[in-house]
């Protein structure tokens, strides 16, 4: 059958294949559907005309049908303006022109009506109205067609150039749609899920969004193309989640053996958490399953995650096979194999550590135990992802700090076996329920939501720069008590000389503010070994102040620290404020935290300071960073290497029906495993075009 929505729409009226050329490339847009699937980002409310005679200044836009008596030309140059008198019967306004002065006056008629739209404002006593935007209603119809209810689409600059404004595509796809009728348009959900979850039809639905007669239709087109939006994403990732466990046996961990218990009776330094017996109890769960595990291990800074990891690790050991734990940076792989190292003293495991700083024999003989199986646990940074590194048989896969890895690098991890390891992803990013399920798609999820006992809240307090006495009081009375601190510069890019120079002078001062104290200094540039001959010095605490660049944000564990000074803390997101915050607090005794900023500070900044003073807890604080920021932003999602394909729906304020879509997308492919149900068709159909354009992200993760 011929799909009449495919036809190029450099033939509809009013496009032509210059403009047609600009739609591609601003918007890619290129059939019909295209056209249609661009939808307005809001809609402004046009059914109302006002009389000359009611119009007054400070009134937002308004629309007045009039004729134009007089034209009349004033200044020359750069100040040449247009003028033209209107009358509609009960009064005359002036509208004024800037700039398109000829292109204007030979577009416009006198004594024909239009619809004029713009904004009223007084000058030297009259009503004026600037830059109004005209429309010729020469019948009756016109007017009907544009005083309404109104789409705006957003347009780019060089579709402005050509011509393409709200108003034209407005036209352009009422063109569309009037040359497809009504009813021409195919359905792309089957009607028993039309049925089940009351949605509009699609033709319907593409009308009223980019027509809508009247308000009250508007919000059901919406969520009809929402519905549609998320249920494919949905579809997409549930089945290929399916198809995936079907193709992948996960290996089984039956045994809790020797390793798993030997540490819980001898080695184990402290009582578990609640949370944390309940993590292990979820993933030993997942792990004796028979399905690949997938899971996202989710727990504020501080909460304990390593621990988890290594006795997961020890349960891969158990059933014999070898782990490994990988992290984003040298200092943090070092730090983890100097934990686990520690905590697994004495089981007979042999653990090591591999970064690209390790070389030649050392890193053979590493490389080599690894093959033969010698090594159990490999502990190190993406150094293990290269190809040289082969392991005897990789059961389990621990991945700290997630969203620091690449879909591609996770993709790699897969490839080590013939059949994939368990995964287990550990991040201190909290992401609500919605976007995981979004972007992750068969993650599970398990969060750890109870801090060690003893803790004390970190106490945050905001503070101007030029009060410094208070700040150094409380830092030289922490240091007095043999405890150390931090200071933090902004470093936004690591390039940016600028950005050392303020590391550099926050050095000197911190040096000269604490003449007795020994302070240390670190930033990106530094090469590894200075970064962890400096960090190994504060952590034995030879240094009492360390000052640092953002390097030191994630994961790194120094119970005695116990202040954070943040500099410039308004040039820091609210994660990554609370990310450097959690690098104090980790032990029993009263932490502090001093944002510091000068006095002219955004709103925004006003308020992200004011959460962190208020809030220690990173689930509220990601909430209402993206209340502050909106999701598109959220960190992580960026760096997934995700694209989400979602031009409506919003996966945090639609959550509802992103979990209705998910339902019925799980029930689609339960019932429906191979995909030959007769009424399913369309929807496989749809999802094959779909997927086409798409990026597969069900497939890693
Ligand atoms: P994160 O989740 O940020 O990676 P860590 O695993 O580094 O946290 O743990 C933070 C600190 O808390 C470490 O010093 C660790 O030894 C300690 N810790 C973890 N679990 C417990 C517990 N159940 N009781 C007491 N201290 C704990
Ligand atoms: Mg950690």
């Amino acid at each position: 059958m011929y799909d009449i929505l495919s036809q190029d729409v450099m033939y509809l009226k009013g496009v032509g294949p210059h403009r047609a050329k600009v739609l591609n490339k601003e918007l890619g847009i290129s059939s019909l559907k295209d056209l249609l699937y661009y939808f307005p980002h809001k809609y402004i409310d046009r059914s109302r005309i006002y009389r000359i005679n009611e119009l007054q200044e400070g009134m937002a836009t308004v629309q007045v049908v009039a004729r134009i008596k007089l034209f009349n030309e004033e200044g020359r140059g750069r100040k040449r303006r247009l003028e033209a008198l209107c009358d509609d019967g009960t009064g005359v306004v002036k509208l004024v022109w800037f700039g398109g002065v000829t292109y204007i006056r030979r577009h416009l008629q006198l004594d024909r009506p239009y619809l004029i739209f713009g904004k009223p404002s007084v000058f030297n006593h009259e009503i004026n109205i600037v830059q109004p935007e005209m429309t010729s209603v020469t019948q009756t119809a016109d007017l009907q067609s544009y005083a309404k209810l109104r789409p705006v689409y957003s347009i780019t600059e060089p579709m402005r150039s050509v011509g393409l404004t709200s108003n034209v595509m407005e036209q352009i796809i009422g063109a569309a749609l009037s040359r497809l009728g009504n009813g021409q348009i195919a359905e792309t959900l089957p009607p028993y899920l039309i049925t089940r979850h009351h949605l509009m039809g699609l033709d319907e639905a593409l009308h009223v969004i980019h027509s809508p007669e009247n308000m009250q239709r508007l919000p059901e087109a919406q969520r009809r193309l929402k519905f549609e939006e998320l249920f494919y994403v949905q579809l997409d990732i549930v089945h290929y989640a399916a198809q995936r466990s079907r193709r992948y046996k996960g290996f089984v961990f039956s045994r809790i053996g020797d390793k798993f218990l030997g540490f819980y009776h001898h080695n184990l330094p402290f009582e578990l958490t609640g949370a944390q017996k309940r993590v292990i109890r979820e993933i030993r769960h997942d792990l004796g399953s028979g399905i690949q595990m997938n899971r996202l291990l989710q727990g504020d800074v501080g909460s304990g995650k390593t621990i988890v990891a290594t006795m997961t690790m020890l349960i891969a050991l158990d059933n014999g096979y070898q782990a490994c734990l990988l992290a984003p940076t040298e200092i943090l792989a070092e730090q983890h194999y100097a934990t686990v190292s520690r905590l697994l003293h004495d089981l007979g495991i042999r653990v090591e550590l591999l970064t690209g700083a390790i070389q030649g024999k050392r890193r053979q003989h590493i490389i080599e135990g690894i093959a033969d199986g010698g090594v159990h646990i490999i502990i190190g940074t993406h150094a293990i992802l290269y190809d040289a590194v082969v392991f005897r048989n990789l059961g389990l896969a621990v991945i700290d700090e997630q969203h620091r890895f690449g879909v591609e690098q996770r993709a790699k991890l897969w490839l080590k076996n013939d059949n994939p390891p368990h995964v287990l992803v550990m991040t201190a990013t909290p992401i609500p329920r919605t976007l995981a399920m979004t972007v992750y798609g068969d993650l599970s999820v398990s969060v750890i939501d109870e801090l060690p006992p003893g803790r004390k809240a970190i106490e945050t307090r905001h503070v101007y720069e030029n009060s410094t006495e208070q700040l150094v009081n409380l830092v030289r009375h922490e240091l007095e008590e043999g405890r150390q601190a931090y200071f933090v510069y902004p470093l936004i890019k690591e390039s940016e000389k600028s950005d050392l120079k303020d590391l550099e002078a926050g050095f000197k001062r911190v040096c000269e503010l604490f003449p007795e104290m020994r302070v240390g200094k670190m930033h990106g540039k530094m090469k590894d070994e200075e970064k962890n001959a400096i960090m190994d010095r504060f952590k034995r605490g030879e240094l009492q102040i360390l000052v640092s660049t953002t390097v030191i944000e994630v994961g790194v564990d120094v119970p005695n620290a116990s202040v954070m000074v943040i500099e410039n803390a308004n040039r820091f997101g609210l994660a990554q404020l609370h990310q450097l915050r959690g690098r104090v607090g980790r032990g029993a005794k009263q932490s502090y935290c001093l944002l510091v900023t000068g006095y002219k500070l955004s709103d925004t900044s006003r308020k992200r300071l004011e959460i962190m003073t208020d809030s220690t807890d990173g689930f509220e604080i990601a909430e209402e960073d993206l209340k502050l920021r909106g999701p598109g932003d959220l960190e992580g999602t960026q760096q997934s290497g995700i694209v989400f394909d979602l031009k409506l729906a919003n996966v945090i304020r639609d959550s509802d029906l992103l979990e209705e879509a998910r339902e019925a997308a799980t029930q689609v492919v339960k019932s429906d495993p191979d995909k030959n149900l007769p009424q399913n068709q369309v929807l496989w159909a749809q999802l094959a075009q779909r997927r086409k354009t798409n990026v597969n992200w069900s497939e890693i993760s």
